[in-house]
């Protein structure tokens, strides 16, 4: 049996102070999800020690939402990947389409990320998903196939058991506007074909793969329901710890 997860990417919102709260409504309420569902919360790395006391005796696991490419040293500003395990985080969201975006994190970078928040014991959401030109050219199984290999056909057959895919395309980040159903479904069949062709099937079977973009409670269910899909990665409505906890019902 595949792990259902829903992880909450918070991104850059709420003060510390928000935070705790929400992670503590969030804990509340960790007893009304199904056994087998794990919760994963990603909330900015000012947050993470105040927040991993809240989730110290709880389900909920703790996640950065990136980590630096390098391991330690004169590299202002970045956080290294064993600073994060070191605090409480499991795993790190690495890849994201905001990073790749608006921080130019390349193939290159992610490789080195992924190694370094893997050596460091971290599990890895990695984050893949086209463009909205780049699906009405019909190029997005060719931009996905890429990002996979990329960065994770370099990994062992014990490192890729650590990570969880999840699709986000980027037309559906903060939009509003969802993959339907089966346009999700066809890309997570598409990513676990991918990872089987690769690594045998039987990790292609047991790899979670989420789908994130404008997830909500509303639409949760049918996307939940598709065979290929194991859950979620939510921005927007993993702020609300009522809507959170409605998604990972779903
Ligand atoms: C995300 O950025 O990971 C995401 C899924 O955002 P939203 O749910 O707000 O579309």
């Amino acid at each position: 049996m595949r792990k259902k997860i829903v992880a909450g990417n918070w991104k850059m919102n709420t003060t510390v102070a928000e935070g705790v709260e929400l992670a503590k409504a969030i804990v509340a309420k960790v007893n009304e999800v199904p056994a087998g569902v794990t919760l994963i919360v990603a909330p900015p790395f000012t947050h993470l020690t105040s927040v991993a006391e809240v989730l110290k005796d709880s389900a909920v696991m703790l996640s950065a939402q990136n980590c630096a490419d390098q391991p330690k040293g004169a590299y202002t500003g970045e956080v290294a990947a064993s600073m994060l395990k070191g605090i409480g985080c499991a795993y790190t969201i690495l890849g994201h389409s905001e990073r790749r975006e608006y921080y130019g994190e390349n193939s290159e970078k992610l490789e080195k990320k992924m190694a370094l928040a893997l050596e460091s014991g971290l599990r890895v959401i990695y984050c893949v998903g086209e463009k909205l030109n780049e699906r009405e050219e019909g190029k997005h199984f060719d931009v996905v196939s890429e990002q996979i290999s990329s960065v994770l056909f370099g990994l062992t057959r014990a490192e890729i058991k650590r990570i969880v895919v999840a699709y986000e395309p980027v037309w559906a980040i903060g939009t509003g506007v969802t993959a339907t159903a089966e346009q999700a479904q066809e890309m997570h069949a598409f990513i676990r074909q991918t990872i089987s062709a690769h690594f045998g099937e039987e990790t292609g079977e047991a790899m979670s793969i989420l789908y994130g973009g404008s997830c909500k409670p509303s639409n949760a269910q049918e996307l939940f329901a598709c065979p290929d899909i194991d859950g979620g990665l939510i921005g927007g409505a993993s702020l609300k710890a009522d809507d959170f906890i409605a998604i990972a019902k779903s």
